[in-house]
This record gives C-alpha cells, structure tokens and sequence, in this order.
C-alpha cells in the first residue's frame, strides 16, 4: 500500500541524514535481539499454529489443533495451562480481552471480560484517609483491587458460541499437568524473586511461591497446584457457574474482605452478576488494511488507530527505521493520542467517549501539528476536541485527564485454526501475582487500580474514575488486522500502557518496513507515551539518543516487558513470531 501523502523535507531532516546517523539506523534495521537474549527465528506452517507466552501452554493449544479442535477450544486449553505455568501474568482469577475473527461469517467481533468494580465501590476507592490517593502497592496487595474475574465466564461464552470440543476435555491439560507438576521456568523463578517484600507477605501466595525455607522457588523445581486442579474439575462438570456461584465464589470474596490489612467490597452478588460483554470490533484504517481491535473499556483499538491514522500522510516506508524522523513523527503522534486517551477514554458503558476518536478529519487535524522540525513542546500535546455524536455533549462532558497506574505484567497469545478463525487474546491479573492473594489454587487480580486513584481533578469528575460495576480502563490491544475483509495480522502484547506503542510500532514494521512477524516483534523498542523518549535499554535504540536529543526530546534507557505475540496469514502459509523478551514460542503445523 502507498502513503497517502510524503513527508515534507525540513532542513533538519536534511541535517540528520548524516553518515553518522545512517550507520546507527542500520542497526536498528537489522532484527535484533536486546542484548543477553538469544535472537528467535520465525516460524512457518501451513494449517494451524499457537503462539503464547509459555511453550507448555502453546503446545497443550496446538494439540488441541492437531484432534481437530479449532480456535476456540485451543483458546480455552491455553488460557488454563498459562493460568498455572505463568500464573504472575494472568488466569480464572483475572480478566482478558478478545479479538476473534469468525471464518464462518467472516467478521471481527471482540468479547469483553474485564474485570468490574463490585457494586459497593465509591469513587473514593483508592483514596487514604487524608483524602490523598494511596501508593501504588498499597492499593494493589490486598482485596481492595480486587475486581470481578472475567476470564472464566468469557472462555465458557466464547467456546458456547464457537467452540466445537466438548468443554470438560479442555479443561483436562491443565487439570493433569496441575497434579503432575510443572517446571517452574526461569522467568517464573525471576518474577517471584523481584516481589520479595510483597508476595512473601501474603500467607496463600507465600505458602505457594516460596520453599520451606523461604526462598523462591527455583526454576526447575516441580510444582503442583492441587487447588487449581480441583477448581478446573469444578468448572469442567458444572460451567462458569461453578466459578461466580458456590464455594469458589464464597471463597474469593472471604480472601477479599476478610484481609487483614487492605480489605476490599466484593459480594458474592457481584460475582453472580457478572456478564461478559460482545462488543462491536473497533476497526482504523491504515495505508490500505483495517486495524481492528478492542473499544473501550479498553484504550488499545482507539488509541493504536488514532496513532497510525496521524502518521499515515507520513511516508514511512521511505524514511525507514533508520531515520529519527520517523521516529520523531511516531512519538509525537502517540503523545497525541495519549492526551486524548487520558482525557476521553474509559468504560463507555458509564461515560460518554466522543465518537469522533477515529474522525478521518479530526485526525487530519491532529496530524498537522506534527508537520514541524523538532519535537512538540510539552505544552503543545494537549487533548483535542474530537467531534461526540450527540449534541449537548461537549462541554459539560469534558473531563480531566485521569492519572492511573499501568504495570507491566500480562499475556498475549494467538492461534489460527485450520478453518481460518482467529483468536488474539491479552488477558491479565493487571500487576505481576495480582493482588497477591491467592484462592483456589489461582491468584486474583488487581485489576481495580486501572481506574484512576483520583476521581476528580480541578473539580471535575475524571472519566476513568471508580464507579460501582464500572470496568477500569486498559490499554490491552488485541489486534487484528484485515486485507480486502480477511485476516492478515492478529498480534498484541502485555506492558500496561506501553502496550499501545508496542502494538502500533509492530503494526508499522510489517506494514511500512516490510519486517516479518518475528524480525517486526524483535525491533528494539523506541516510545514515547508522555514526553520522554524511551530508548530499550541494551540494544541500538540507545544509540538514537543524542539525535532524539537533538530533535528536543528528553531520553532514557529503559528495560522494556514487551511479551509481543503475533502470526502473519499469507497466502504461503502462516508465519509466527514470539517475543524475545519473555519465553514464549510459535508452534504450528
Ligand atoms: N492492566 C493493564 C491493562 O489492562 C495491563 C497490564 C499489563 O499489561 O501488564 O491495560
């Protein structure tokens, strides 16, 4: 596809197409592993293939592929194996988001499990005594931030609509490799070592994740989840309800309002009510394809489509990777977007989200004010004034920018069956262990703290505040991208809000630099969400520094927690690409 429209020539451009800058670019052009990582190579087949975030899970999917299951059973059998193999990233206890494409009917459509705020909630939720808005942890451990799972009812409603293998047998993986053990893996051993001081405070999560002497668990130590197996028994034989009704249901809410220190409103009312959501796709148009995704409560489709709808007149292709420009004009488009997203975006069945987010003309405006040399100042990336569908909604629906806290933690996995249906799922348990609280043999999320701590700022109301039943507002981004209405990417990522430019600077390798699946996901990650340029920190995105620098940007190094997983759907065949950043793998067939 060509650009519609070229970039225009500065000076500065002109300036920076020095020999020195060229020889750094061609770094970054090269697929390259961060540093201290072994470089993955991609993976091809021809019928079916799993990609997830742990090689037992992505296998446990594709033989659910090889007995002829198709995407919405293997979905179910990955989500469970990943629920006990990588437990610190999401599970029953957490919430995720669907992106599926339906061969039959070849649509898109997204399934929204988020978790929701029980009944009980006060948009004071997350505030101290003081009236202040509390610490990150101290909001997060305990049953304060514990929202409504979602990730149980939505595997049951996705695979009741889809699903062809019967659901008790899709359960069974997890349910054996639970009482037979599993390897705790080097990032799992890593993950529980970083929360000393957190997860070791919590009796459940300390008895689980740490030796009789107190120690992490050692990767390479076989761990048994009994509990876990027995609640997948449970929901084998009687459903979702087994989970949001009876005894599990009555224990997640003891955890929660019985803590110690921290204790959260959840009723078992609250899990009774629980409903997952079909909600319309959120389809933006780039260069050709459609990037479709997940509305809101998540921020992921509106925020990626905003980002590339601002830099399609930009002619990428021919600037390259290698040339601070583009990465001067992608920065600044989703600083764009980032000040709309935190203005706007939020659970849009509680608030109004003006509908022009996608507007062809409002992002026409949006992307000349990056038709300039230099960085935009600070004061420049402010939230627009997209157009609302109703009248009457402007002004007195403004609100201020919310400030919520994103960690990284999270999964992202995709499959593609042999009929050509597509599932691209994040799911989560928001921070890494959650809450840190641990029942039935899974953790629970602490999904709540994506709303924002402060409800309101200046006097008015914050659209992402906590209201009773509301979903929090996310970032994740399960995407999938269509040519002429068929599939042609379906990638995503976790990282809190970093995910969107995980997502958009992926979507724009393949797109615009004609990367792979894999040498896309393996580019060294370059962002900038709030002014900072975030360099990754170890590979030769830092030695674009001095020229971000020069364009009037603030740098950093950063480690970055990308766990990108994506498959191209070609005509040759399906290629898959796993992030090199975690331990997760392409399989297929
Ligand atoms: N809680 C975040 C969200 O929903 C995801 C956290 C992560 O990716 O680590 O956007």
């Amino acid at each position: 596809m060509r650009a519609t429209g070229t970039l225009v020539p500065t000076a500065l451009a002109a300036l920076l197409a020095i020999p020195a800058v060229a020889q750094q670019a061609s770094d970054v052009t090269a697929p390259e592993a961060p540093s201290g990582v072994e470089q993955k190579a991609p993976v091809h087949a021809t019928k079916h293939m799993v990609v997830a975030a742990n090689p037992l899970a992505a296998q446990a999917g594709l033989d659910v592929l090889r007995k002829g299951g198709n995407a919405a059973d293997a979905l179910v059998v990955v989500q469970t194996v990943l629920g006990l193999v990588e437990p610190q990233s999401s599970g029953l206890g957490g919430g995720a988001f669907l992106t599926w494409y339906d061969a039959a009917s070849k649509t898109v459509t997204t399934f929204d499990g988020r978790e929701t705020a029980p009944a009980a909630s006060t948009p004071a939720l997350f505030l101290g005594s003081d009236g202040e808005p509390l610490g990150f942890f101290d909001a997060v451990i305990g049953g304060r931030s514990v929202g409504v799972p979602g990730v149980p009812r939505l595997m049951e409603v996705v695979h009741t609509k889809y699903g062809r293998t019967p659901w008790k047998d899709l359960l069974q993986p997890a349910i054996d490799l639970a009482e037979r053990g599993f390897t705790v893996s080097p990032r799992l051993n890593t993950m529980i070592a970083e929360d000393v001081g957190r997860l070791d405070t919590q009796p459940a999560t300390r008895a689980y994740f740490f030796d009789t002497a107190g120690a992490p668990l050692a990767a390479g130590t076989v761990l048994r989840n009994p509990d876990y197996a027995a609640t997948l028994r449970a929901i084998g034989d009687g459903g979702a309800d087994a989970f949001y009704e009876g005894e599990i249901a009555e224990k997640i809410v003891r955890a929660v309002t019985s803590h110690a220190t921290n204790p959260g409103a959840l009723s078992t009312r609250d899990l009774a009510d629980y409903q997952v959501k079909e909600r319309p796709a959120v389809c933006a148009p780039y260069r050709g394809l459609s990037v479709c995704g997940m509305g809101p409560p998540s921020s992921g489709a509106l925020t990626i489509g905003q980002i590339l709808g601002m830099i399609e007149p930009f002619d990428l292709a021919t600037l390259g990777p290698d040339d601070p420009e583009s990465w001067r004009i992608i920065g600044d488009a989703t600083r764009l977007a980032f000040a709309d997203r935190d203005r706007y975006i939020a659970d849009g069945d509680f608030v109004s989200i003006p509908k022009g987010l996608l507007n062809a003309g409002y992002l026409a405006q949006r992307s000349a004010l990056i038709r300039r040399p230099t960085a935009l100042p600070d004061d420049d990336v402010k939230p627009g004034e997209p157009p609302w569908d109703k009248a009457g909604l402007d002004g007195a629906e403004l609100r201020m920018d919310g400030a919520a806290f994103d960690m990284p933690a999270t999964t992202h996995f995709v499959i593609v069956d042999d009929e050509g249906n597509v599932a691209s799922m994040t799911s989560s348990v928001e921070n890494a262990f959650g809450s840190r609280q641990m029942v039935a043999g899974f953790i629970l999320n602490n999904q709540l703290t994506d709303f924002s701590f402060a409800p309101e700022k200046d006097g008015q109301a914050v659209a992402n505040r906590v209201e009773p039943g509301k979903r929090p507002r996310s970032s994740m981004a399960p995407t999938i991208v269509l040519k002429d209405g068929k599939p042609l990417y379906a990638l995503g990522s976790p990282g809190g809000s970093s995910i969107i430019p995980y997502v958009a600077t992926t979507l724009i390798a393949l797109v615009d630099w004609k990367r792979d699946m894999q040498a896309a996901i393996s580019m060294p990650h370059m962002l900038n969400r709030f002014g900072t340029y975030e360099l990754e920190a170890g590979t030769s995105a830092e030695g674009f520094a001095d020229d971000l620098q020069a364009l009037g940007y603030k740098t950093k190094a950063v480690d970055q927690n990308s766990g990108l997983h994506g498959i191209a759907i070609n005509a040759g065949g399906l290629t898959g690409g796993a992030d090199t950043r975690r331990e997760g793998v392409a399989v297929g067939d």
